[in-house]
C-alpha cells in the first residue's frame, strides 16, 4: 500500500469532512423543514391562511385549497344550482337529493340543534336576512313586526335530513339555511384532511382568525401557540393566547365580526333563535375541541346560549372554553391551556 494510504492524520482529515458533509445535508434539510410554505385565498367571505412545513407542505397547500373550495360550491346558497340554492329554493315543495358532504353537514346541523337547546339553528337565514346581516344586506334595525314575521319562519325541527336518502327537506315555504356558523370549520377540516393524505406533517389552517387546526407539531416546540385577537383592542393585541395540541381546533364567534350600532347599542350577527333579537350577553366566545366543525358551531351555540351556559354546553361536551363577557370578564373551563390572558 502507498504511504499516504496509511497516514493515519489524511483518514483522520477524510473522516471530518464526510461527518461535516453529513451535518451539513442534516442542517440543509431541517432548515427547509422549517422554512414554511405558506398560501392565502379570499374563500367562504373570508381569508383563509395555511401555512405548512416539510417536503410535502406545497403540493399539500394546493389541494387544501381545492379541498375547501369544494365546501364552498356547495354551501353557497347564492350559487345558483348549489346544494344550498336547491334545499332553499325547494323549501315547503320537496326534498332534495344533495352531495353527502352537504348531507353531513346539515345531520350535524341537527344533532347540534338538539344538544345547544334550539340555540345553534341554520333555519335561522329569515332573521339573519331580517336583520340585514345576509351577504347583499344592510345591518339595521328591523321593525319589531318583521322580527316577529321572520321568527315564525325559523324551524331547526322543520329542517328534515334523511342520510340514508341523502335528501333533506325545508317543511315550511319561506324557509332557509345558512350555514355561516359552520362551512368554515367543515372546510378547515376538509383542508386538514387534505395536508394529512398528502404526507404534511406539520400545519396551520387559519380561516379568518374564526376557524383554525393545526396538524402536528409546530417546528421545535410541542404545542401551537394561537393568539385571540383582542375584540375591543384598547391597545392590546391579544386577549389571551392559546394552546393547542396536535390535530386540535380553535373557533372563535364574537360581536365585532358584522355588526351595527343603534341607539347607542351594539347588535352584532349572531342571533338567538328563541327571541329573535342578536344574542348580547358575551363579547367573545372562543371553544378549543377536537375538529374544526364542531368548534365553529359549538361557538356559536355558546354566544348564543350566554358565558356561564354556554362554558357548561362546551364542558359537557368535552371541549374547553373561553368567554369574554359583556362585563368584560375573561372565564373559562377549567382545562383551558391558555397564556397572557388580559380582559
Ligand atoms: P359564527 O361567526 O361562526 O358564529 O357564525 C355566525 C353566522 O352564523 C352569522 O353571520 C349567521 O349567518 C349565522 N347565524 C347567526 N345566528 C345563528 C344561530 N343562532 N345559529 C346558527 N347560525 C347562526
Ligand atoms: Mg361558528
Amino acid at each position: 500500500m502507498v504511504p499516504w494510504l496509511r497516514s493515519r492524520r489524511l483518514w483522520g482529515a477524510v473522516g471530518a469532512a464526510v461527518v461535516l458533509m453529513a451535518a451539513g445535508v442534516y442542517l440543509a434539510r431541517r432548515s427547509a423543514e422549517r422554512r414554511p410554505y405558506k398560501r392565502a385565498d379570499f374563500l367562504l367571505g373570508t381569508f383563509v391562511e395555511i401555512t405548512a412545513y416539510g417536503p410535502r407542505a406545497e403540493e399539500g397547500v394546493e389541494r387544501a385549497f381545492a379541498a375547501m373550495r369544494e365546501v364552498e360550491r356547495l354551501a353557497d346558497p347564492r350559487r345558483e344550482g348549489s346544494d344550498l340554492y336547491r334545499l332553499n329554493q325547494n323549501a315547503g315543495r320537496n326534498p332534495v337529493e344533495l352531495d353527502s358532504r352537504t348531507i353531513r353537514l346539515l345531520a350535524l346541523a341537527r344533532t347540534w340543534h338538539a344538544r345547544s337547546g334550539g340555540a345553534f339553528d341554520v333555519t335561522v337565514a329569515p332573521l339573519v336576512r331580517a336583520w340585514g346581516f345576509d351577504p347583499e344586506g344592510t345591518p339595521r334595525l328591523p321593525e319589531p313586526r318583521a322580527i316577529a314575521a321572520a321568527r315564525a319562519l325559523v324551524g331547526g325541527n322543520d329542517l328534515v335530513v334523511d342520510a340514508r336518502r341523502k335528501t333533506a327537506f325545508l317543511r315550511r315555504p319561506g324557509m332557509a339555511v345558512d350555514l355561516g356558523a359552520v362551512a368554515k370549520g367543515y372546510a378547515v377540516d376538509q383542508a386538514y384532511a387534505a395536508l394529512r393524505k398528502a404526507g404534511v406533517a406539520s400545519a396551520l389552517i387559519n380561516g379568518g382568525g374564526s376557524s383554525i387546526r393545526v396538524l402536528g407539531s409546530p417546528p421545535d416546540r410541542d404545542l401551537w401557540r394561537i393568539g385571540l385577537a383582542h375584540p375591543r383592542s384598547d391597545g392590546r393585541a391579544f386577549l389571551a393566547v392559546l394552546l393547542l395540541k396536535p390535530g386540535q381546533s380553535v373557533g372563535t364567534s364574537a360581536d365585532n365580526q358584522r355588526f351595527f350600532t343603534a341607539g347607542g347599542r351594539r347588535y352584532s350577527h349572531i342571533i338567538n333563535p328563541a327571541t329573535g333579537y342578536p344574542a348580547d350577553e358575551a363579547i367573545l366566545f372562543s371553544v378549543v375541541g377536537r375538529t374544526a366543525v364542531l368548534t365553529d358551531l359549538l361557538s356559536t351555540a355558546c354566544f348564543v346560549r350566554g358565558p356561564a351556559d354556554g362554558l357548561e354546553l362546551a364542558r359537557s361536551t368535552g371541549t374547553e372554553a373561553l368567554v369574554y363577557t359583556s362585563a368584560r370578564k375573561i372565564k373559562s373551563t377549567p382545562g383551558l391551556r391558555a397564556e397572557d390572558m388580559a380582559p
